[in-house]
């Protein structure tokens, strides 16, 4: 036998040296084969696509993203410009920060919603970008901010105005100006509120005396909204992505779940097949309560952040088992609440540290690993810009929206100036354009790992079923099935020493159909045993023919 293997090697070493002469030489003399075993092993995986709310979606901050006009400030044509970049790697759904005017770099302080900043393009820039995304299969997400305005909105100067002509013995009519009760005024302090210079009135302003808080319990504002929603999905955008829901009707879980379903059947009587997703940064148990509006998703925070349960589970808090435990939980309780919700999983964001900073230590792995484990989940999976290839950012928000790091060559083509006031943000690993190079870069894992997300329909849309006689504390074992029957078993080894499993167990016809490896080190699957190097995935079909 072993004289047989030395024979078969042999051969197999010469037909090599013939198609390229040097070992790991593609057979068209191109780029030089991977050494990295599931760059060659995924490589025949093709996406299953869908027409369905269960995306992958790229997350840009469009003022740090890419600048088309050599101003230092993203732009709408820059993006057009890197959908290519975005495409390749898998993402079919975009989701921009705000794009409406607005005097701040990122824009939640909206003075116009029926406009594009100029700062960023025009409305035919828009329009262009949407074709383009759409040509390519790409789903637009539009950033709408609707529980507060800029205090420079028409709508809030005519309601400032109006009270500040207003004799003080006179009570406000909305029949003289409608404005008035667009926001909540008050003639005494309050809670949240917050003087009306010029004038002896408050007004609510949560987060900022620049954002006055919108009333949206009012028809006519929200008759407004409407009109908002109907000229942007007119235009062709594909849903929207609802800021802050959880402060619409700050301390009232009822009325937020009122105004969330106002806005669901607006969006939906509009279109039926917009889609929905909203912020509301709070626990498991409120998330489920806002699911009861009908949204189709919200972003699952549980799993986010320095905090959240991802993180726990690669620094060590958690067993590995317990990422398993807390799909499952979720899934049940958001589906009790709305049983046709897709879960919006997601790591970080713009208001989130970047995650190359939560493990000081790690050269790679770990952080590889950590969005892995956040594009398994189910649902409809969000990626900031620039955590594919591992950016840093963190303090300030400004360093969180660092300009995306195309090249070490801060003057290359695209390269944004950054938000005013960033800090000099370090970064851990290579630009794009190194990263590109490199078969084990963070950017190299990303696309392998969107890729086989995609080539398995059921790691996003499956129910999540744990395998518990598998998954310890350092694996995490679970079987994904959908409503289609198709199903995969997902072993990850999410620690640094090599583990190996029985999984006979699970099935003995298991075929190994895809490998994620974050070194050179090889999976293989025999006799019903899976071996995974440090930091690794494998994926297996149930293929009864065997
Ligand atoms: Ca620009």
């Amino acid at each position: 036998m072993r004289c047989n293997a030395r024979l078969l090697c042999a051969v197999l070493c010469a037909l090599l040296c013939l198609s390229g002469c040097a070992g790991n030489q593609a057979a068209d003399g191109g780029k030089p084969a991977s050494s990295v075993q599931m760059i060659e092993y995924n490589s025949g995986l093709e996406p299953v696509a869908r027409d369905d709310d269960y995306r992958t979606t790229y997350e840009i901050f469009v003022y740090s993203f890419c600048d088309s006009d050599g101003d230092g400030i993203g732009d709408l044509n820059g993006i057009r410009e890197k959908l290519d970049y975005i495409s390749d790697m898998g993402f079919d759904q975009l989701w921009l920060t705000p794009v409406h005017p607005s005097s701040t770099y990122h824009k939640y302080d909206v003075d116009d919603y029926l406009a594009i900043d100029p700062a960023f393009g025009t409305m035919e820039d828009y329009e262009a970008l949407l074709e383009e995304c759409h040509a390519r299969g790409i789903r637009v997400l539009m950033d709408l901010v609707l529980n507060h305005t800029s205090d420079t909105h028409p709508w809030f100067r005519a309601a400032a105005d109006y009270l500040r002509d207003l004799p003080p013995d006179r009570e406000p009519s909305a029949e003289h100006c409608p404005y008035f009760e667009y926001y909540s005024f008050s003639r005494e302090p309050q809670d949240g509120f917050v003087p009306l210079e010029g004038t002896s009135w408050y007004y609510e302003a949560r987060f900022w005396s620049e954002m006055p808080d919108l009333n949206l319990c009012n028809e006519t504002v929200r008759g407004e909204i409407r009109d908002i929603m109907r000229y942007w999905l007119d235009k062709g955008v594909d849903g929207f992505r609802l800021d802050a829901v959880t402060s619409y009707m700050t301390g009232s879980p009822e009325g937020n779940i009122e105004i969330l379903g106002f806005l669901v059947d607006t969006c939906k009587n509009l279109n039926p097949d917009c889609y929905l997703v909203g912020e509301a940064w709070t626990d498991r148990s409120s998330i489920a309560m806002l699911y009861t509006s009908g949204i189709d998703s919200l972003f699952d925070f549980p799993f986010a952040d320095s905090e959240g349960i991802i993180r726990a589970v690669m620094a060590g808090s958690y067993p590995a088992s317990d990422y398993v435990q807390a799909m499952v939980r979720a899934e049940e309780v958001y589906g009790e609440a709305n049983p046709s919700h897709v879960d919006a999983p997601f790591y970080t964001n713009h208001d989130m540290g970047r995650s190359a900073g939560y493990y000081a230590l790690d050269e790679g792995p770990v952080t590889k690993m950590a969005y892995a484990l956040s594009l398994f989940m189910p649902g409809d999976s969000f990626v900031y810009y620039g955590e594919e290839i591992g950016m840093k950012g963190s303090g300030r928000d400004e360093n969180k929206r660092a300009p995306m790091y195309w090249s070490d060559d801060a003057d290359a083509p695209g390269m944004c100036a950054g938000p005013p006031d960033m800090d000099e943000v370090q970064m851990k690993f290579p630009s794009l354009e190194d990263q590109m190079e490199d078969d084990l870069s963070l950017w190299r894992w990303f696309t392998e790992v969107i890729r086989v997300r995609k080539a398995f329909p059921a790691i996003a849309r499956g129910v999540t079923e744990p395998v518990d006689a598998i998954s310890d504390e350092s694996v995490a074992c679970f079987i994904r099935r959908s409503v289609d029957d198709e199903e995969v078993l997902v072993v990850m080894n999410l620690r640094g020493e090599a583990v190996e499993k029985d999984v006979s167990t699970v099935s003995d016809g298991l075929r190994l159909a895809a490998v994620l490896g974050t070194n050179e080190e090889s999976i293989s699957y025999e006799d019903g045993i899976i071996s995974l190097p440090p930091y690794s995935i494998a994926v297996l079909t149930f293929d009864m023919e065997q």
